[in-house]
């Protein structure tokens, strides 16, 4: 069952490191910081909206940095939230922060007001990597504070990102890796963005960074996907959310409103090209069946994979198959 949380930013003004991608200086003095009152606002508001629905669902502070605020501004927001959680309310609350921000003592702060799923932003398990992009942190400071969280119970997922300065496809695959062998509940695959104001968008400028084209981005990341899907990791979330605020700041990088459909798309095109080349089945007309729910994306976004198709002298017909599972599909030579 698909989860609407309700949402509250939290942005970490005054945040001591400067990540290559992160425009959270610029924007910290723009960008209202919640107070207790507004978080207990948002609560109510959502309570009402998703009625009872709000029992599948999750208050979320998202901003990645919650544990690394002041104490006494985490407890403010905590208390805020903790009311509305448990019977007639919300499952629990989930939070996002830096894996040098995870203590046994913190973590008791976040059980006693009802976080039951913590994100780790990762981004990258290669030190290089991590250190160019300026993140401030180590590969071993993920490791302990992931089996922190896990050791408490806690929910965990993991964020990492693709195309930072210094990494590669084999950096990116080093990371994927680290990161299954921790067991997280769930991954989050973010391509990198070059957003203005950032140290990142200098070195644009300058000629020392180059963002990942989208292609490549979507071939990567559907590999990822593949891949924690096969470990039975859930990945909850590829691409940066579309929003107006991204979308003017955007100054290059992979970036499509509906990047993970392109994934799936890409997935679904490879099982293909897959089993026509099993079957020996080289042109003429095929029927293809998918989960209805896969049918556009078989088609893939204005119909990239279906034109494809024909440019090699097939004919398609598609049918809809309920019995099929996650990007799986059949396909048979008609007539
Ligand atoms: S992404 Fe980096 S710079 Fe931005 S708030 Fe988080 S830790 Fe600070």
């Amino acid at each position: 069952m698909r989860h609407a949380n309700v949402a509250i930013f939290v942005p970490h003004a005054g945040c001591p490191h400067q990540c290559s991608f992160c425009n959270q200086r610029s924007i910290s003095g723009s960008i209202a910081v919640p107070r207790g009152p507004e978080v207990v606002q948002t609560c109510r508001e959502g309570l009402a909206n998703l009625g009872a629905g709000a029992a599948h669902s999750q208050i979320a502070f998202f901003g990645g940095s919650f544990t690394a605020v002041p104490r006494d501004y985490m407890t403010e927001l905590l208390e805020a939230a903790a009311p509305f959680v448990g019977e007639g309310g919300f499952s629990g609350i989930r939070i996002s922060t830096r894996p040098d921000a995870i203590t046994p003592e913190i973590l008791d702060t976040l059980a006693r007001y009802g976080v039951d799923t913590i994100e780790l932003g990762v981004q990258s398990m290669v030190p290089e990597v991590l250190e160019r992009n300026g993140r401030g942190h180590t590969p071993k400071q993920v490791t302990e504070a992931g089996s922190l969280i896990q050791e408490r119970g806690f929910t965990l997922g993991l964020q990492m990102m693709l195309g930072l300065d210094g990494d590669s496809p084999e950096g990116a695959w080093h990371t994927a890796r680290a990161i299954a062998d921790l067991k997280p509940d769930q991954v989050r695959i973010y391509p990198t963005l070059v957003i203005a104001h950032t140290p990142l968008a200098d070195r644009l400028a300058q000629g020392s960074y180059r963002p990942m084209e989208l292609d490549e981005a979507v071939d990567l990341s559907a590999q990822l996907l593949e891949f924690f899907t096969g470990r039975g990791i859930a990945v909850i979330r590829l691409g940066l959310h579309a929003s107006r605020d991204l979308e003017r700041d955007l100054l290059a990088g992979p970036y499509h409103p509906a990047f993970r459909e392109l994934c799936e798309s890409r997935l679904l095109w490879r099982e293909l090209e897959t089993k026509l080349a099993e079957q020996r089945i080289t042109d003429g007309s095929i029927v293809i069946s998918v989960h209805p729910k896969n049918r556009s994306r078989l088609a893939g976004q204005r119909k990239h994979n279906l034109i494809r198709l024909a440019e090699l002298g097939y004919t398609v017909r598609i049918e809809e198959d309920p019995e099929l599972k996650g990007l799986t599909l059949r396909v048979r030579q008609d007539g």
